[in-house]
């Protein structure tokens, strides 16, 4: 079964249960039920989107409130904001922190090791990847056997590995010790806080909660039920559905469309390695007839992150003839505000592009390769992140 992701609130209920210290607060579905809750969790508070999407202070999307009249203002700003193609439904609300460092702890599964890893550091707030990259030295990894667990002394040893504030260490310790047990016995494929602060008054809590649930065991979580039907749907996700597609939305700017899954998810890489990112992934299968060309178009049109699209065919019983018209059928039919790239190869190429030669413009440009076509969506796009 599928992993289910929590959002934030519910991620820090799910710690809470576990003993970890979080903010006093509660969610919020509307401004007023935002205030009511601000009066309730006492000023200063944090207002802070609920989207299953990182990032979210970044986007506008966690907001310090001194009182009423700006909780009112970020409640109303947050509320149907619209963050990476997640619109903001509900509000998580909660009393401020006053933040003196910011660390960063996480446990998930190695799979190739066969064990739990842990990772610990003393630069969070920043997004993990980013310090992987930039400072991998930063980041504290230990390995659990999942027969011996994760003892309070070795968690000692692994605050002071990771660097953490002497002060904090003793909480950090004990607080890691809980996550972990959230992890392994709450049944977590992921359990991050990022970040884990210490405060100026030496108090170690987490402000943030990213919790993904093992599918596979619910049968033993009866109480995980209250998550259920909680999602609200990524809305691209939705409206692909309704038009049968074969849809993930990602959080890039290149949309895709591609037959076959295997094809779709090369185009993902080569977009990647051309410094691009993808906006989703789409794979419109055997039938690229217009009917399909146009859903795809138009789901894809509707994402407002997209600033190309790479359509990438490669004709095998569908012709690429075939594909051309269903193409240009599908454009007189939906008008789409980015720029599209094709490359259409495999089973009677030449007539297709033979078909599109005088359609072409900087708005509809054809390329040879899936490379080239690459590079031409993502420059298109606004040029390597
Ligand atoms: P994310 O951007 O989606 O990871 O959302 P976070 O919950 O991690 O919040 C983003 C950032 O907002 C944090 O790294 C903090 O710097 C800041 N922030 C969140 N809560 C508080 C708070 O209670 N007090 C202060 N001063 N900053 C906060
Ligand atoms: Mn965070």
């Amino acid at each position: 079964m599928d992993p289910v992701d929590l959002f934030e609130y519910q991620g820090k209920q799910y710690f809470a249960r576990f003993g970890i210290p979080i903010s006093r607060g509660g969610v919020a579905d509307t401004v007023d039920q935002a205030l009511a809750q601000a009066e309730d969790s006492g000023y200063p508070v944090v207002v802070k989107a609920q989207v299953k999407v990182g990032g979210r202070g970044k986007a506008g999307g966690v907001k310090l409130a001194a009182n009423a009249d700006e909780v009112r203002t970020h409640a109303g700003a947050i509320l149907g904001l619209d963050i990476k193609g997640h619109v903001v439904k509900r509000l998580w609300i909660e009393h401020a922190s006053d933040i003196a460092r910011e660390y960063y702890a996480s446990f998930t599964l190695d799979r190739s090791a066969k064990k739990h890893l842990g990772m610990l550091s003393a630069e969070g707030g920043v997004e993990i990847e980013e310090v992987a990259v930039t400072n991998p030295e930063a980041i504290a990894l230990l390995h659990i056997d999942p027969v011996d667990g994760l003892s309070l002394e070795a968690a000692r040893q692994w605050v002071e590995r990771a660097n953490l504030d002497e002060v904090a260490r003793d909480q950090a310790a004990a607080l890691l010790v809980k996550l972990y047990t959230c992890y392994t016995e709450g049944d977590c494929d992921l359990a991050e806080i990022n970040p884990l602060i210490l405060t100026p008054d030496d108090k170690v809590h987490a402000l943030d909660a990213k919790v993904t649930l093992d599918e596979n065991a619910a049968y033993r979580h009866p109480e995980w039920e209250e998550f259920e039907g909680s999602d609200v749907e990524d809305e691209r996700e939705t409206r692909a559905k309704e038009r049968g597609l074969n849809y993930i939305g990602l959080d890039g700017t290149v949309g895709i469309i591609a037959n076959g899954a295997g094809l779709a998810m090369s185009t993902l890489d080569v977009v990647n390695q051309c410094g691009g990112s993808a906006a989703n992934f789409l794979d419109i299968g055997g039938g690229a007839n217009a009917d399909v060309m146009a859903a795809a178009l138009e789901v894809i049109n509707s994402d407002p992150a997209v600033r190309s699209i790479f359509v990438n065919i490669f004709g095998g019983i569908t012709r690429v003839d075939e594909v051309a018209n269903g193409v240009l059928e599908a454009l007189d039919r939906v008008s789409i505000s980015s720029p599209i790239v094709l490359r259409l190869d495999g089973t009677n190429a030449p007539a297709g592009r033979k078909i599109l030669a005088d359609h072409l413009s900087d708005r509809l440009v054809a390329e040879p390769t899936m490379l080239d076509a690459a590079r031409r969506a993502v420059a298109l796009a606004g040029g390597a992140s």
